[in-house]
């Protein structure tokens, strides 16, 4: 097989691996918050991304101590790698929405928005979009590595902010697959559904757009100063406070609506008598500073790298902008339909959308 080929098929081997592990390794079978339209009943999910990605860096370290990869395979395949992920979330997308009954809107609304909720399949073992998050992390982390290892085999004085900011988006994907059950109670699992924006976003776009800092300046050389780094980590680090404060308390209220969160936060909220929303801790700052942490986090792995004006690194933050800012305006909408008046006391008390003081 040629190398083209070999690095066109690479995503399309490691998503049959990740799959075969998803299926094989030992997994928390939990129970969602969306439920079965048909018994009522909340969906359940089989969770083992952490293992999962353990055993896949685990091979992908051997294989490449073992001299039979290079460290950096990923790096040297990465085109053909991109070009053989989109032919994959593009087969993916096809076949996931034309199986699918007719939701009546027009076909490329439904190619792009997908037909199905919450596709389950080999007998639940396996639902269609926490899988789709998992392959998107562990790519994602096997690109970070590989780009990175071609740094440091590129230079001999390689850049510890290379270094840093793949530690700093390892944190990230570790702590996407820690807290994996929370990510049942977010806005993809309950209000999207599986086409093209999902399939090919965790398929392509998650794990090699995401990797757009590592990708254009793997090559460069140069090392940031000390002061920047610090900077780097704190934006970083306040903003993962931010995302998985909001995150986990909101979870927690959920789950266990009078527990106090981490020991420190009381539940307190807006009520009608029936529904509740939370207004105290994370959700007092604005009603979505879970946003404001995700747009920080990418800010913060940008500065990391130390080329704070190459323009190419930035477009990862700016991503984050042109998704969450309608987003946030959907949500919106979404709540004030549901909650009716609730909302209005909500938005009466907690007044700013994203940010502060400010939005
Ligand atoms: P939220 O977690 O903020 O969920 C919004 C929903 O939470 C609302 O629809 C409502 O649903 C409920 N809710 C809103 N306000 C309250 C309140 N005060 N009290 C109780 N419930 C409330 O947003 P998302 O699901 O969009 O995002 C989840 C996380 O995922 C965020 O951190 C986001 O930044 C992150 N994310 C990360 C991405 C990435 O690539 N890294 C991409 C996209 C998102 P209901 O009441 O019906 O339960």
């Amino acid at each position: 097989m040629s190398e083209h080929l070999a690095g066109f098929f690479t995503p399309w081997i490691l998503c049959a691996l990740i799959l075969a592990l998803h299926l094989v390794l030992p997994a928390r079978n939990v129970a969602g918050y969306v439920t079965d339209p048909e018994t009522g009943e909340p969906l359940r999910y089989r969770l083992n991304g952490l293992l999962v990605l353990a055993v896949t860096v685990g091979l992908w370290a051997a294989l490449s101590a073992g001299g039979v990869i290079p460290w950096d395979l990923l790096w040297r395949w990465r085109w053909e790698g991109l070009a053989g992920a989109c032919t994959l979330g593009l087969a993916f997308t096809l076949l996931i929405v034309l199986r699918a009954p007719p939701t009546g809107k027009p076909l490329l609304a439904e190619l792009y928005l997908g037909r199905l909720d919450n596709p389950q399949g080999l007998g639940g073992r396996v639902d269609a979009k926490m899988f789709l998050y998992l392959f998107g992390a562990v790519l994602l982390e096997l690109n970070l590595l590989s780009f990175a290892a071609h740094h440091h085999l590129s230079f001999a004085t390689p850049s510890p902010g290379v270094t840093l900011h793949t530690a700093l988006f390892t944190w990230f994907v570790l702590d996407y697959l820690v807290f994996e059950r929370v990510h049942l109670y977010t806005y993809d699992l309950f209000a999207e559904r599986v086409g093209f924006k999902l399939g090919w976003g965790c398929l392509v776009f998650y794990p090699y757009f995401y990797a757009v800092g590592l990708w254009s300046t793997a090559d460069l050389s140069g090392a940031p100063p000390t002061w920047l780094l610090v900077v780097a980590a704190l934006v970083f680090f306040v903003g993962w406070s931010f995302a998985r404060g909001a995150n986990l308390q909101k979870f927690t209220f959920k789950v266990a609506p009078d527990r106090v969160f981490l020991g420190l936060f009381r539940p307190e909220t807006v009520s009608d008598g029936d529904r509740a929303l939370l207004c105290s801790g994370f959700w007092a700052i604005s009603r979505h500073v879970n946003y404001l942490g995700e747009i920080l986090m990418a800010t913060g792995l940008v500065l990391a790298l130390g080329h704070p004006l190459e323009p190419w690194p930035w477009l990862y933050p700016l991503y984050y902008l042109a998704l969450l800012l309608p987003r946030e305006r959907a949500d919106d909408r979404r709540c004030a339909a549901k909650y009716g008046p609730l909302w209005d006391a909500y938005r009466a008390r907690v007044p700013r959308r994203i940010v502060p003081g400010l939005y």
